[in-house]
This record gives C-alpha cells, sequence and structure tokens, in this order.
C-alpha cells in the first residue's frame, strides 16, 4: 500500500498539479490530506474539487479552511492571510463551502500504522517546529508514524528507546527516503501551495506502508502562473513574491 501524503495546497492548482503528476510517476494507492487546501492562493474552488474528486483514504481539516468555511474567525491571521481568505471566502461556491465545513478535526488514524493531522495530535492548530514540540507530541501518538502539516517545513523526526533523529531533507535533493519500520516517527510533507524553507519547489511525501519508508519529494511547478492568478485576483503581492522565494 503507497499512500500519497498532501499538505498546505493552499488554492495553488499549478503546483497542485505538478505534483500529481510527478507522484503519479512514482504510483501511489490512496490520498491521505493533511488540510490548508484553501487560502493564500487564488484557486481554491479548483484545489477543493480536485483533491475532491480523487476521494481521499483521509483528509483532516486546516485552519484556513476552518476560517475559509466560515467556521472561525480570522484571528491570528496576519494582515495577508487575512486578506487572502476573506477574498477566499467570497469566491467559494456553496458546494465547496459545504464540503469543507464537513471535513473532520484531526487527529484522524488512517490504519494501525499512521495517524494524520494539520497542526500537532493535541491541538490541531498548534505548530510543531522544534525538538520539543516533537518531543511533546510523540507523547499523543501511539501509531508508528504520524503526519502533520501546518508549518509547511518537511522534516522527519524520531523518538524511539529515549533516543531522538530530526532528519531536514537537503536543499539540493529531489527526493530524501526515511526508513521508518523502528517507529516513533513524525513526520511532515512539507507544504505544496506554498513552501517555507527556503526551496521554492512543491513539496509531499510518499508512504510505502509495506516497505516501511516514507519518500519525502520536491517538484518545480509553474511559480509564475500562480503569481500572475494571485496578482490578478488582487491579492497581496507579498503572497506572490513568496512562491518564488519558498517562505
Ligand atoms: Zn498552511
Amino acid at each position: 500500500m503507497r499512500y500519497l501524503i498532501l499538505s498546505d495546497v493552499h488554492g495553488n492548482l499549478e503546483a497542485l498539479h505538478a505534483v500529481l503528476a510527478h507522484a503519479n510517476d512514482a504510483g501511489w494507492d490512496h490520498l491521505l490530506v493533511l488540510g490548508d487546501l484553501i487560502g493564500y492562493g487564488a484557486d481554491p474552488n479548483a484545489v477543493v474539487v480536485t483533491i475532491r474528486d480523487i476521494a481521499p483514504r483521509a483528509i483532516v481539516r486546516g485552519n484556513h479552511d476552518k476560517v475559509g468555511a466560515g467556521l472561525e474567525p480570522a484571528a491570528g491571521f496576519n494582515p495577508s492571510a487575512r486578506a487572502a481568505i476573506t477574498w477566499t471566502r467570497h469566491s467559494l461556491t456553496p458546494e465547496v463551502m459545504d464540503w469543507l465545513s464537513a471535513l473532520p478535526m484531526g487527529p484522524l488514524t488512517v490504519d494501525d500504522v499512521c495517524v494524520i493531522c494539520h497542526g500537532a495530535p493535541f491541538d490541531e492548530d498548534e505548530y510543531l517546529e522544534d525538538n520539543r514540540d516533537f518531543r511533546r507530541a510523540s507523547t499523543h501518538v501511539t501509531a508508528p508514524v504520524c503526519f502533520f502539516g501546518h508549518t509547511h517545513v518537511p522534516v522527519a523526526w524520531q523518538g524511539a528507546n529515549g533516543q531522538t533523529r530530526l532528519l531536514w531533507p537537503s536543499r539540493e535533493a529531489e527526493a530524501q527516503v526515511v526508513d521508518v519500520r523502528t517507529g516513533g516517527w513524525l513526520i511532515n510533507p512539507g507544504a505544496v501551495g506554498q513552501p517555507r524553507d527556503g526551496d521554492a519547489r512543491a513539496s509531499y511525501a510518499i508512504f510505502d506502508a509495506a516497505r516501511g519508508e516514507v519518500t519525502l519529494a520536491r517538484v518545480p511547478y509553474d511559480v509564475q502562473t500562480a503569481q500572475e492568478k494571485i496578482r490578478r485576483a488582487g491579492l497581496p503581492e507579498r503572497l506572490a513574491l513568496r512562491l518564488a522565494l519558498g517562505q
């Protein structure tokens, strides 16, 4: 069983198409989505419909999905995120809005090997950024692998037998393979639609459950078209610029 794992697509259709084409070449059986399909990017409806039509095996909502669907106010969003989610909310079709409103809160158990969540397994809106956060989060997970998103930074952390390991994928690599057979793993596949680790390429993961291997992959995509759509929609310029920087 091979799971394709996507997080933080954020209305970026160009990045989503590039990732799907790349992942289709590698092969996968089921899709897992870690939330934040919308917000920031100019194609929220098309992104949601594309993901919905693939029929994910499991999906959880993100903070932007909640605000975009009108379930929560944009409290805590910075000015450009707030401008984008306000634009997004007004752009969503009623059908997409209904679908987003019904997304479940994480964590969600996919099978006896993995769990998914948006932010942290103990709180969907929390950020897991360093060793301390990972250690705390690991006490809330019993499955061998927990996939999370929200920070837009790909990382693999392991806490097992009193030891911890932290792997940041190398910038140059197209893919990094992590052996997860020993368990105790927390893995962020990075963001499809708005990477923030200084690498502009779209980020995603494939989990091969039979082999016990997670591949963290990067794919170049048509950043310029995504930027032009953001500008044409009248969204903040900062949201277009950051895509080229991967920040
Ligand atoms: Zn996000």
